[in-house]
């Protein structure tokens, strides 16, 4: 690792003044055998031989770097859409599954735990245990059981457990705690399969590599398409940070990339429904990191509000608080009627139907101020399907004529 580097983890687990490993005694022994261990295991050819065949033959990597014509014709410049929306289970976060579950494997875990939201992480994880039979429990929010049902449906289907989390507000928070308390009980035999680019050291770092494939093709597709190989611009949508960390990363030190986040602003930055942490939120701890996390003066969490149920985390991994803190990054945030007006523009414009994560990232690309030859790109972390019943919903609710 190169330490001087500053938006490359240190030694200690830091980005700059974020990050670290905030956690309970009980779980100290497993995370600290986890960091000792996690670079020397990823770095093991063995290892990157069965990562890189199940990301191409199962996965469906590499994904294609796509020229949005019609996109580029409104902005002004080359639009390239990155299309993880294409892989097996219909978003990145799958990159991430497929080399913990493998690093859990080499540490010899029998068990797996997650929490989910929306679902997604969930069916993500479901998939790579069904796929290296191991056993497999998801703690989700009583609340998000009941709006994602097709989501427990498909867990259930691939042998997943799915525990309801029944404190606070029953949503994602709360299955992440309820997650870190299996986790403190059964730390032995268990591996906790973090969602994002978030909890204590090394999960940021961990999660971040696994996700750099995204950068990485990125940079030889653009080389094959236009003779560089880096954009001018790399545009992401930011929950905890997965997608947007490994779009960048490879471009993290290369000054000539511009590099921004869209955060999702709910109903409005300032209407007190909102996700948008990076603007709202102050330093604090969550989930076992230092970051930024929208807080009450005496450090309770607030609730985070959005359409998308992907983005309604209230904290932001440590990476990104540092990448904007340091000016490295630039925020904008979409609001969800701007996130559903893109929604309905891609779907016409160039017949994909993205996430409504992704769509924020879209969302946003008016408030960029682009020349005609620059080569923008855009993250488009997932597909449309799992949103269909809130689009549908939203489209007649706003009688929207299509
Ligand atoms: C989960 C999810 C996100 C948000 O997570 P990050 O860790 O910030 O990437 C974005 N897009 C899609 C499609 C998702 O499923």
């Amino acid at each position: 690792m190169i330490e001087n580097n500053t938006y490359h983890v240190s030694e200690s687990g830091h980005y700059g003044e974020f990050g670290g490993a905030y956690i309970p005694e009980m779980l100290y022994a497993n995370v600290e055998a986890l960091r000792e261990k996690y670079l020397d295991i990823i770095a093991e050819p063995s290892f990157q031989a069965e990562y890189n065949t199940l990301l191409q033959d199962y996965v469906g990597r590499p994904s294609p770097l796509y020229l949005a014509h019609t996109l580029s014709q409104k902005y002004g410049a080359n639009i390239y859409l990155k299309r993880e929306d294409l892989n097996h289970t219909g978003a990145h976060k799958i990159n991430n599954t497929i080399g913990q579950i493998l690093l859990a494997k080499r540490l010899g875990k029998k068990r797996i735990i997650a929490e989910t939201g929306a679902g997604q992480h969930g069916v993500a994880t479901a998939t790579v245990c069904a796929l290296m039979k191991l056993e497999c429990i998801v703690y989700m929010g009583a609340v998000d059981i009941v709006r994602q049902a097709p989501n427990v449906a498909r867990m259930q289907m691939l042998g997943a457990t799915v525990i309801p989390a029944e404190s606070g507000s029953k949503t994602l928070k709360d299955a992440t705690n309820e997650a870190i308390r299996d986790w403190i009980n059964n730390a032995e035999t268990t591996h906790y399969i973090i969602g994002s680019a978030i909890g204590p050291h090394p999960y940021p770092d961990m999660v971040t590599r696994f996700q750099a494939v995204i950068s990485e093709e990125i940079k030889r597709q653009l080389l094959d398409k236009t003779g560089k190989d880096h954009p001018d611009y790399v545009v992401a949508c930011v929950g905890g940070g997965s997608n947007a960390a490994g779009a960048f990363y490879h471009f993290l030190h290369d000054e000539r990339v511009k590099l921004i986040l869209a955060e999702a602003a709910g109903k409005g930055i300032d209407s007190g429904h909102s996700a948008a942490t990076s603007i709202l939120g102050t330093k604090g701890i969550i989930h076992g990191c230092m970051t930024l996390l929208m807080q009450t003066d005496d450090g309770q969490i607030i609730e985070p509000y959005s359409l998308s149920a992907g983005l309604d985390y209230p904290g932001i991994g440590p990476l990104h608080a540092h990448l904007i803190q340091s000016e490295r990054a630039t925020v904008h945030a979409a609001t969800d009627d701007e996130a559903m007006a893109s929604v309905i523009e891609l779907s016409k414009s160039e017949g994909i139907i993205p996430a409504l994560e992704t769509a924020h990232a879209l969302a946003i690309l008016d408030r960029l101020d682009f020349k005609a030859t620059d080569n923008v790109v855009i993250c488009l972390s997932g597909r449309g399907d799992k949103d269909l019943n809130t689009y549908l919903k939203y489209i007649e609710e706003h009688q929207i004529t299509l």
